[in-house]
Order: structure tokens, then C-alpha cells, then sequence
């Protein structure tokens, strides 16, 4: 017997109306690229992005259609958001920061005919663009008067069309398992793979991140959007904020400690995450800048933290500094991000101090809807004990089936599982625990050392502003482990003193066979340390290659 409820499709349109409707008047402030900031809201964005539904199907765009973007976090970026994909389009994010032949490559396999564009980004796109024979149409997003130089002919100004263009009525009935966004996996190996989500998939994924034991978001929140719009869809943050109707504030290009304070202090911002570097750098400009009465006067209740292991000294710097909590969450661009989060259970909520702090540390539970599973090499499942690490399957209604391009299903196994590449043991209680991932895992003498516990250790020294660990050929163990500081500015540290610190918190046997300071360490355009640079660099460091 069927259920006699009614069938409503999951899909972006019916967010952003909802958002127009019951929260239509809660802010959303963006800074531009001169730096001021404007303010919107969410019925604002809704009649906006209505708006840019007819603009670009007026350029010729049809659904289905990829709509390619290049841009920051501000307000037309997110009216992108809900008019490409509530008109049942796709929305295909590309990420700056990449080489210019990657962001070639992206926009390419995309296979998308309209691109938009920050216009202070047109320098990345100048170069490639005569390579991109499918594009027909650039959209600036600002105004023609704004219209900065260019090689490129015929550019289009956003403002202008979208100011001229007739709202489209209400948004087409769209299946809900139509494709909504694609976005590609950072591929630090091998070329990026797109990854498709479809409208179900993006609203169950909100559903799930605004949970209690998730984000927890509400009305009452104020959402920073620190992660960029253009990396798994800044961890589904513009549709959960519409979903509760929280008010958004978006930081342009403008990442620096003092902009993202300024932000922090002056629009009352609850609620933030992003990656783990990001927040050292708010936070050291914070400890040395902002007065103690003026750090408790902010109204930043917790934050989120994943795309890299959220260092223990990050989490009580947050603590000590702010009061702040800091959730981890784990998750990839596969998983549309969000799949464990990090909450205490009620057994566990009267630890304190490194008690506590060892559970943060962790990755955290499984959200409902996402299933966990660590396998042996040969492929046989591991108890959850706490003990043993294996590799890492995910799968669940938010999760890869197949990377773009693909036929449904071809990426997974025939249990729907995916491979994550990552390196985990899970306790008895289901919290997750990262040890790396598979290809940074040090291999010495036939054990494993994991590389995100040497580095936790590391950073708990305070002179460490970022550590870094890579196994390194080593003639009689196979690999051994170097670790690379970039220290705090006037701190210094030796070896010694060092291997004496990491002696207190690992295995004598993990202990690094050297210790480097370096000035950097290279990062992914997603925030991740780079560590391929680092191993091919320091490849015959312990002499175990000739
Ligand atoms: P991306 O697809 O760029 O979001 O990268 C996903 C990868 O980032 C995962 O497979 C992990 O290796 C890493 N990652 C994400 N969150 C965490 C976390 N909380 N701790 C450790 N690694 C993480």
C-alpha cells in the first residue's frame, strides 16, 4: 500500500521562494571588489535571480544548459545560484585559484556556452579564452560603466541585462533528480573530475547540514560565507542559509584577517567554517590586534571546520582566544560536502579541557544519510573499534554515483560504495577519525604512521604556525617521516627541542628523522597542503633514493 502524501519535487526554486517569502526582509551584505560593502535580501535575491533566469535564457540559454562561473562570494554569484539552477539549468563553478590550464580543461569538459565572470578575474580568463571554442557569451558581473579593459570583445554587463530583463513568472516544475550544479574535485593528481549534483541531492543535503547535530542553523543565525562559492558549492551554505533563512554575508575576494573581523565584528556573524589555514590566519590577527573587551563583544558562536584535519591547537585557540566552539566536519566535493560532524554526545558533554578537546579533534559521526565502512586491502569490512584504520567507503543519497561524463553508477561499487582515498579508523561510538589520506600515509618498516597525528603535535608547539609531515624514502625503512614548520614570525625552534616536544605525544618510532624550517608550505587552490610538492621536493632528503 502507498503512502498517500503529496509528491513535491525537492528543488532550489522551492527554497529560494520559501526564503522570499517567510524571511524575504533578513539581510544579505557582500562586499564588492572595491571593497565597500551593499546590502540585499533574500526576497531581493529571489526577484534577482527570476531576473538573471531571463537574461540568460534571452542569450540562448536552454535547460540543461551549463552556465560556467568565475567568480567570488557576493551577491551575484549567489543570484547565479538560484537562476541557473531554479530555471533548470546548471550551474558550473570554476575555481580561480587553479593553473590557467586547468581552469582550460574545466570550462572545457563543462562543455558550458555562457561564462560569468568577476571583473577583476578577467585577467585569468583573457589568456585562455581564444581555447574555448565552445563559449559564445561573457558576462561581467558588474555594470557597463564598471566595465573594466579587456582583450576580449563584446563583453556583457551583468548589472545592465539583469536590470532590463522581465522576472521570469513562476520557476519551471523540474524532476527533482535533475542535474543543478556541477563542480570539480580540486584533482591535486590526474586531471579534475565534475561532480553533478542534481536538486534531490542538494536539498537533502541542506536538510541534513542544518540539523542540530549538524550546523544547527536558524533564523537567528548570521552566516559568514568564508568558503567560496566556487569549492563544493561552499559546503551547501547558500542553501542552507535559505532553507532556515539565516542572513548571509559574503566577503568578496577580500580573505584577509582585518576584512574578515571587520565582518565579523560589524554584521554580528554567529556562525562560520572553512578550511582549518583560513582561521589561523583570522584568528593571529585577532589575538594581536583586537582588544579582549572588543573579542567578547563578538557574537561568533561556533565554527566549522573540514577540507584538511582541524589542528587540537586551532580548536583551543578558538576556545581560549574567543570561547568559540569548533566543530570538524569531514566531507569532499563527492559527498556535496557534508557527511560526519563533529558534535559531543551526552556522555560526553561534561569533559573539559584535552578530554574534550580529544573529541573535537576527531572528524565526528555520520549525519543520517550517510553511511560509513572501513575495508582492509582486501577489501574485507573492519570492525569499528576504535583500532583498526582501513580505507574509507562512503555512500548515501548525497553521495557520487559517478564522476561527469560517466554512465550512473560506474564510479561506485555494486553496493554503492565510494572509494574516499582516505585513511580512517572509526570507534564504537561511530566517530570518525582521519588518519590521512591513503597516498600520505608514511609507510616505515611495514607500519603505518599517519601524518595528521605527527602534525597535531606539532602545532601544539607554540611556536608552530603550520606544520607539515611527508614520508620520504629511507634506505632501510622504506619511508620515513620529515617534518616541515613554517614557524609564528620571530619564533624559532631547533630540532632537538622539537623531537622533545613530538616525544610527549607519539610513538617514539613516528619521531620525524629530521625537522626543516621552512619560510612556506605550498597549498591546493582549496586550502589543502600541497604534499606531492613536498615529497618530490625532499624525495632524496633521508637518502633512500639514489
Ligand atoms: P575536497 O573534495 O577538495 O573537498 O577534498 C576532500 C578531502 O579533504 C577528503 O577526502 C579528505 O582527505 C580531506 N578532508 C576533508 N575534511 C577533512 C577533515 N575534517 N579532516 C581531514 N581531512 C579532511
Amino acid at each position: 500500500m502507498l503512502g498517500l502524501m503529496q509528491q513535491q519535487q525537492l528543488t532550489t526554486g522551492s527554497l529560494i521562494d520559501h526564503a522570499a517569502r517567510a524571511h524575504g526582509l533578513t539581510e544579505i551584505v557582500s562586499r564588492r571588489p572595491d571593497g565597500q560593502l551593499e546590502r540585499s535580501n533574500w526576497a531581493e535575491v529571489s526577484m534577482r535571480s527570476r531576473k538573471v533566469a531571463a537574461m540568460l535564457t534571452a542569450l540562448g540559454a536552454q535547460p540543461g544548459d551549463r552556465i560556467a562561473t568565475l567568480a567570488w562570494n557576493r551577491l551575484p554569484h549567489l543570484e547565479l545560484y538560484y537562476g541557473v539552477t531554479a530555471a533548470g539549468m546548471v550551474l558550473h563553478t570554476v575555481n580561480p585559484r587553479l593553473f590557467a590550464e586547468q581552469i582550460r580543461y574545466i570550462v572545457e569538459h563543462g562543455g558550458a556556452r555562457i561564462i560569468c565572470v568577476d571583473p577583476d578575474l578577467l585577467p585569468i580568463l583573457e589568456p585562455v579564452i581564444a581555447d574555448l571554442p565552445r563559449i559564445e557569451a561573457i558576462v561581467v558581473l558588474c555594470a557597463a560603466d564598471e566595465m573594466p579593459e579587456s582583450s576580449i570583445p563584446h563583453l556583457i554587463a551583468y548589472h545592465d541585462r539583469v536590470a532590463a530583463a522581465d522576472p521570469i513568472g513562476a520557476w519551471p516544475a523540474l524532476d527533482e533528480n535533475t542535474a543543478s550544479s556541477l563542480c570539480y574535485t580540486s584533482g591535486t593528481t590526474g586531471n579534475p573530475k565534475g561532480v553533478l549534483y542534481s536538486h534531490r541531492s542538494t536539498l537533502l543535503h541542506a536538510y541534513a547540514a542544518c540539523a542540530a547535530d549538524s550546523m544547527a542553523l536558524s533564523a537567528r543565525d548570521t552566516v559568514l560565507l568564508a568558503p567560496p562559492l566556487f569549492h563544493v558549492n561552499a559546503w551547501g551554505l547558500p542553501f542552507t542559509s535559505a532553507m532556515v533563512g539565516a542572513k548571509l554575508v559574503m566577503p568578496g575576494s577580500a580573505m584577509d584577517g582585518a576584512s574578515i573581523h571587520q565582518l565579523l565584528r560589524d554584521e554580528g556573524v554567529t556562525f562560520s567554517l572553512g578550511v582549518p589555514t583560513l582561521w589561523f590566519t583570522v584568528l593571529d590577527y585577532i589575538a594581536r590586534n583586537v582588544s579582549e573587551d572588543d573579542r567578547a563583544k563578538l557574537k561568533l558562536d561556533r565554527v566549522f571546520m573540514g577540507g584538511a584535519a582541524t589542528p587540537r591547537a586551532l580548536i583551543e585557540l578558538f576556545r581560549d582566544l574567543l570561547g568559540v566552539k569548533a566543530n570538524q566536519a569531514w566531507g569532499m566535493t563527492e559527498t556535496s560536502p557534508v557527511s560526519t560532524v563533529c558534535q559531543p554526545l551526552a556522555s560526553q558533554m561534561h569533559l573539559e579541557g584535552d578530554a574534550m578537546t580529544d573529541v573535537l579533534a576527531t572528524q565526528g559521526r555520520a549525519v543520517f544519510g550517510v553511511e560509513l565502512r572501513i575495508e582492509n586491502a582486501a577489501g574485507e569490512a573492519l570492525p569499528h573499534d576504535g583500532a583498526e584504520s582501513g580505507l574509507l567507503k562512503v555512500r548515501g543519497p548525497w553521495v557520487l554515483s559517478a564522476y561527469y561524463g560517466n554512465p550512473a553508477g560506474a564510479d561506485v561499487d555494486a553496493d554503492g560504495w565510494l572509494d574516499t582515498w582516505d585513511v580512517a579508523k572509526i570507534d564504537a561510538d561511530g566517530f570518525l577519525h582521519l588518519t590521512d589520506r591513503a597516498k600520505d600515509v608514511i609507510k616505515s618498516g611495514g607500519e603505518w604512521i599517519s601524518s595528521i597525528d605527527l602534525e597535531n603535535a606539532a602545532t601544539a608547539h607554540p611556536a608552530v604556525a603550520e606544520a607539515a609531515v611527508v614520508g620520504v624514502p629511507h634506505p632501510r625503512w622504506q619511508e620515513r617521516p620529515l617534518l616541515l614548520l613554517r614557524l609564528h614570525p620571530g619564533e624559532s625552534v631547533e630540532k632537538p627541542a622539537m623531537l622533545d616536544h613530538l616525544a610527549g605525544h607519539v610513538a617514539k618510532w613516528w619521531l620525524p628523522d629530521d625537522v626543516l624550517v621552512v619560510d612556506d608550505l605550498p597549498h591546493t587552490a582549496t586550502g589543502k597542503l600541497l604534499k606531492t610538492v613536498l615529497r618530490a621536493r625532499y624525495r632524496e632528503h633521508l637518502g633512500g633514493v639514489g
